[in-house]
């Protein structure tokens, strides 16, 4: 029978049980609110992901579309240039 060579002390012992802990692999706190998530996932206690809110009342809120101006083509934008100067002429005379 092996018989240890000193007995661990209780202190001894409980020191180095410590560091004996669970890591929780995959999960980090929801900026809004605190809650223990998994990463890159929509936050089931508040809804919110990338700082907006994703989900209201059980609800999937649609991404904003942003409507982008009528591009003015360059063929009107050019000649409007060149009528400035023009223009600013006959109107001076
Ligand atoms: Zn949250």
């Amino acid at each position: 029978m092996a018989v240890p060579q000193r007995r661990i002390s209780k202190t001894r012992k409980r020191m180095r049980r410590t560091h004996f802990k669970l890591n929780v692999e995959g999960l980090v706190t929801c900026p809004n609110c605190g809650e223990m998530i998994k990463s890159h996932h929509v936050c089931p206690k508040c809804g919110y992901y990338a700082g907006k809110a994703q989900v209201l009342d059980g609800k999937v809120v649609k991404p904003e579309v942003k409507k982008e101006p009528a591009k003015k083509t360059p063929a009107k934008k050019a000649p409007a240039k060149k009528t400035t100067k023009k223009a600013a002429t006959e109107e001076a005379k």
